[in-house]
């Protein structure tokens, strides 16, 4: 099948301006009579299902949480980027185009992400508008601090608790909406199914995770607003909600999966402790303004740290190794995180980890506490400190934190067009859900600057050219694809609570996430691949074997509810696999081992591999079809990244 991104002709930075003005309209008494789906209220579901409603569109909203302000995105700590350069310190809108192309190691379209760059200034000011309490400096402007990847400070920020703030800036607008009744909010509702009529998304199928009613819903358009994919590691910063669900449903049903295997492993988290955990603490990369990264520079010191010998602050500074300031001094601790987290991995491997495990290395606040003050440290990063300390029990303003690198963010998604529509017409994908703007690799603060923009300011025009088109005759709800796509669900739940064996739907999910770690994790070999593969394929065998899926349907049912999510991890953890091993290069957080620059760094392949790996489903256990989307690069020059 032939794969058009539709990106509109003309000048890069007239793109978006010029499209926006072909785009067709709806007149705003029509308006009134589309309905529009949108699953999912994190910062690009509650931004875009806002929008929508303002607009005048009849807006029906989907969460499985209890309430939108519970999304994921609430956890999001270090702060949004945008090209506003109140620093004068020669930020533009093309240069955090440029910075995020080449961050994403050169797989992302330079169209979706000039138009990124280009909006990232107009969501600061909606953000402030709504009352967002930005972090400001001592004149009253809004302050600004440096993330990964970037010379320049542009990242927005409040305190550590960037994605709760902006999420109550969301929420209020879609709260607004809700009192006029012009969104319709389903809480603790899950959707499982997506209704595909005449070849287009009409409709979705739910479940009411309290009485677990299974539901049809209809609308003239379905956007996918349901977060990333990385607790298919099952250990991940992600919230331990968050799931593939929607989206490999939505993927059944012919949406394009993009780049599956595209995972960013993030440097600084708190390192695992042992097997009871459930999920994993990021430090917010921001802390990387002013921690140093380091570890010690020789094995018989590290020994030291790991028995408890010695402390770190005892380590004299001949003896410590600040592994990124030495190999990148340009960008230092600030490098992006792919290139951080491999280069910790590196210091474990050689035997110079610390802490118990001997799996991490210290990221020390001493210079900056004694350059600035601990007040000063602690009114930049202190919920992030007591966070630390409540974990681990150390105090990170007197000993350095110990971190390492753990699963959060997922790059890959559903395939979308340069209007946010997947290959399924009618069906639309927003927010980390889609793989539009990150390549292989994401910057820091760049995902709710990315989320917001499509909710707050792509779709609001680009559906409107869709539903233009379609006009705005009703759903015909009794279409045959209804009723047997709603007993599809049925019967795939009721299949899932024959199961009856002895191993918990839990137990598969953590062995899926280690196989996943070890094998398609922050390095990967066509060996360790193929082994992967069997390895899942297995599991997945045994699963519909011997799982125990606990209760009935028509009750609140944790255990049913983790069934399906697993056994959908379980399928996408395959793909991945079959994804990372078809890329058969280096780049970004893809890191085939046997594609590497003699200094260790990624090594791409562009002339094989310059494209958007989308999978097209074929039928259970079939294997799945690989459409190429090539990338154009017109105004960037493919270069072997350098942050040295
Ligand atoms: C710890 C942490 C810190 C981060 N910090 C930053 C940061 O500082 N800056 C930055 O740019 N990015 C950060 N990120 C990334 C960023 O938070 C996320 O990428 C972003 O918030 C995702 O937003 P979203 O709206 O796409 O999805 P989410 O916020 O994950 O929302 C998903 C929504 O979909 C709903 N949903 C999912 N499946 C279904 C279903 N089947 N049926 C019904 N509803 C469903 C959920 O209920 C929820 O409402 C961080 C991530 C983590 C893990």
């Amino acid at each position: 099948m032939s794969l058009s991104a539709k990106i509109p002709e003309g000048p890069l930075a007239e793109k978006w301006s010029k499209h926006k003005f072909d785009l067709k309209l709806v007149n705003p008494a029509n308006k009134r009579k589309y309905d529009i789906i949108v699953v999912g209220t994190g910062l690009a579901g509650a931004s875009a299902a806002a929008s929508l409603a303002e607009l005048g569109y009849n807006v029906k909203a989907f969460c499985f949480q209890d309430s939108p302000r519970r999304a994921h995105s609430i956890a999001a700590q270090g702060g949004i980027n945008a090209a506003k350069n109140y620093q004068n310190d020669g930020d533009s809108v093309y240069r955090l185009f440029y910075d995020t192309i080449k961050g994403g190691d050169y797989r992302a379209r330079e169209a979706n992400v000039y138009r990124l760059a280009e909006v990232s200034v107009n969501i600061i000011d909606q953000c402030v508008a709504q009352g967002v309490p930005f972090a400001r400096e001592y004149g009253g402007l809004l302050d600004n601090r440096s993330f990964g990847g970037a010379q320049v400070s542009r990242t927005f920020y409040a305190r550590g608790q960037t994605g709760q703030q902006l999420l109550l800036g969301a929420y209020s607008a879609l709260n607004r909406q809700i009192h006029h009744g012009k969104v319709k909010m389903y809480t603790r509702t899950e959707m499982l199914d997506v209704v595909v009529v005449d070849g287009k998304a009409q409709g979705i199928i739910t479940r009411s995770l309290t009485t677990g009613e299974i539901d049809t819903h209809t609308g003239h358009a379905v956007l996918l607003c349901t977060g990333g994919y990385g607790n298919v590691f099952y250990l991940s910063t992600n919230a331990a909600g968050s799931n593939v669900t929607a989206a490999w449903r939505a993927h059944k049903r012919g949406a394009f999966f993009a780049n599956p295997c595209y995972t960013q492993i993030h440097p600084t988290c708190i390192p695992v402790t042992g097997d009871h955990q459930s999920k994993l603490t990021l430090m917010s990369e921001s802390l990387r303004n002013d921690g140093r990264v380091w570890a010690p520079k020789t094995h018989a010191i590290a020994e030291q740290l790991r028995k408890g010998a010695i402390k770190a602050a005892q380590v004299g500074e001949a003896d410590r190794d600040y592994f990124l300031e030495r190999k990148y001094p340009s960008f230092g601790n600030l490098v992006p995180r792919d290139v951080a987290s491999r280069n910790a991995k590196e210091m474990v491997d050689d035997g110079r980890g610390v802490g118990g495990s001997g799996v991490a290395v210290f990221l020390d606040f001493a210079d900056a506490i004694a350059r600035l003050g601990k007040d000063a440290v602690a009114a930049k990063y202190g919920n992030l400190f007591d966070m630390y300390y409540q974990i681990t029990d150390e105090d990170p303003y007197s000993q350095p934190m110990r971190i390492y690198p753990a699963v959060h963010y997922t790059m890959g998604g559903l395939w979308v067009d340069y209007n946010l529509s997947t290959n399924v017409p009618g069906l639309y994908a927003l927010g980390e859900c889609n793989f539009s703007d990150h390549g292989a690799n994401r910057l820091g603060a760049s995902a709710l600057m990315q989320g917001l923009s499509d909710g707050y300011f792509v779709i609001p025009y680009t559906l409107g050219d869709y539903l233009a088109t379609i006009g705005p005759k009703p759903v015909d709800v009794n279409h045959p694809a209804f009723a047997q796509t709603k007993k599809d669900v049925t019967d795939y739940i009721a299949k899932l609570l024959t199961l009856r064996g002895t191993k918990t739907v839990n137990e598969y999910h953590r062995e899926l996430g280690l196989i996943m770690w070890e094998y398609c994790g922050m390095a990967r070999t066509a060996e360790g691949l193929t082994k992967a593969k069997g390895l899942i394929h297995a599991l997945r065998a045994d699963f519909w074997k011997n799982a125990i899926v606990l209760g009935d349907n028509e009750e609140v049912n944790a255990s049913l509810e983790k069934a399906g999510r697993v056994a959908d991890f379980l399928e996408l953890g395959e793909l991945m696999v079959d994804d990372a091993l078809m890329r058969n290069e280096s780049c970004g957080g893809h890191f085939r081992l046997e594609s590497q620059t003699p200094e260790g760094e990624a090594l791409r392949d562009d002339e094989h591999f310059a494209f958007v790996a989308a999978w097209e489903y074929t039928g259970d256990n079939q294997p799945e079809k690989l459409n190429k989307e090539a990338l154009e690069f017109e105004y960037v020059h493919l270069t072997q990244r350098n942050y040295k």
